[in-house]
């Protein structure tokens, strides 16, 4: 994860101090925090929480956070939230894999070969996009209950089919 940090154009980053830090971290059911390290930059940030959450299914975690804070300046007004998202069960998959971002909505499934989502639609807002890459299903729906009975659905489907979530959809062809 932090291979990165030994080239030697991300070393020269580092060696100016920023003014202000990007610090991704996660929390597991029993309340524990796991700080993920502190980045100069936001595309890091993510990047290194997007990795790190792709194992959540072996894990038991609860909620991720993006704090920003500004670097020198005393007191928790130097914090602000860049993201928080909170861990479900997927209603594809089952696994507990499913981030939910509860500010912008949307959410996406970090199993192996689910990736399950859910986005609010670009072009009429109030609706709700959802997917499920494997088989290529889209579909638009109205509200939070809907989308999540979609998906569900989904889920039913690939079950009665005799797909069950640790083989992954291997029968798929993928892009
Ligand atoms: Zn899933």
């Amino acid at each position: 994860m932090v291979e990165n940090l030994k080239d030697s154009s991300q070393l020269r980053i580092h060696m100016t101090s920023p003014e202000r830090v990007f610090v991704p971290s996660v929390t597991e059911d029993n309340g524990n925090t796991i700080g993920l390290g502190v980045f100069s930059s936001e595309e890091t940030a993510w990047r290194v929480l997007r990795e790190f959450l792709k194992k959540s299914d072996m894990m038991a975690l609860t909620r991720s956070d993006i704090l920003i804070w500004e670097v020198d300046i005393i007191g928790d007004e130097a914090m602000t939230v860049l993201s928080s998202m909170h861990c479900r069960d997927c209603p594809v998959c089952k696994r507990r894999t499913f981030w939910v971002d509860l500010n912008s909505f949307s959410a996406l499934c970090s199993g192996k070969a689910c990736q399950a989502w859910i986005e609010e639609s670009t072009f009429e807002p109030g609706k709700l996009d959802i997917g499920f890459p494997p088989t290529r299903f889209l579909k638009q729906t109205g509200s939070i209950e809907d989308a999540m009975s979609e998906l569900h659905d989904v889920g039913t489907n690939l079950e009665a089919a005799g797909n069950t979530p640790n083989q992954g959809f291997t029968s798929i062809p993928e892009e």
